[in-house]
């Protein structure tokens, strides 16, 4: 598993190659203010090995567009031009420059987005965007899987909260106690146990008294 560090040394090397010499400083600056947060990690890792534009470029500014079940809409500001990523704590997708707009049916929906004319109303004008504040700084995220406040967990998150026992439910022992097993060892057995969670009413994300501290959620991942 990579630590945060391991991420941000390999974005280090990655800027090396990748921005223009007068540019290598300020780029590293960005990184290293979002250097606890897996989403920026991710894009500004995708970003530096691939440069959309095949030629040097640097990062200047991440700003949020839309964010749902830790899934970030983000667009990256360079000399060159304003770039679209569509990024998770997992990993991060090139979606195109901000002025070809946003067409997939699938994202607009995903994000409460009408239409591609919606899209361009809504965020043509960057300066009236937030910049991308770093995950774990924000309290209404979970600061494991990321999801707002009100917001279902990623399934297998270890802060979801166990609707029987109101323990922590990736640890607790309800899931053999409530399919009758001594242990889940199949996808069937899974998938059933969590059918049942989920007649029974999962718990949302709750950013006033679930939110731990952790230093590294790398550590609790994986
Ligand atoms: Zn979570
Ligand atoms: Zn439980």
């Amino acid at each position: 598993m990579q630590t945060l560090a391991d991420i941000k040394q390999e974005i280090s090397l990655l800027i090396d190659y990748a921005a223009p010499a007068e540019k290598r400083q300020e780029a590293m600056r960005l990184v290293e203010q979002y250097e606890t947060d897996l989403i920026a990690l991710r894009l500004f890792h995708h970003f530096y090995s691939f440069l959309p534009e095949a030629q040097e470029d640097a990062i200047s500014i991440l700003r949020l567009m839309a964010r749902r079940q830790g899934t970030f809409l983000l667009c990256a500001t360079t000399a060159i031009d304003d770039y679209l990523y569509l990024a998770t704590s997992e990993q991060a997708a090139f979606v195109g420059p901000l002025a070809a707009g946003l067409e997939d049916t699938e994202v607009l929906n995903f994000f409460g987005i009408a239409s591609p004319m919606d899209f361009h109303q809504r965020f043509s004008d960057l300066d009236h965007l937030t910049v991308h504040v770093p995950a774990p700084l924000d309290d209404r995220l979970c600061p494991i899987c990321l999801v707002a406040d009100g917001e279902y967990h990623t399934l297998g998150c270890p802060v979801e909260v166990c609707p029987w026992c109101g323990g922590q439910l990736i640890s607790c022992q309800c899931r053999f106690t409530q399919l009758g097993r001594a242990s889940l060892s199949t996808e069937g057995h899974i998938n059933a146990f969590v059918e049942r969670l989920e007649e029974k009413g999962r718990l949302p994300f709750n950013a006033d008294e679930d939110r731990p501290s952790y230093p590294d959620p790398t550590e609790l991942m994986g």
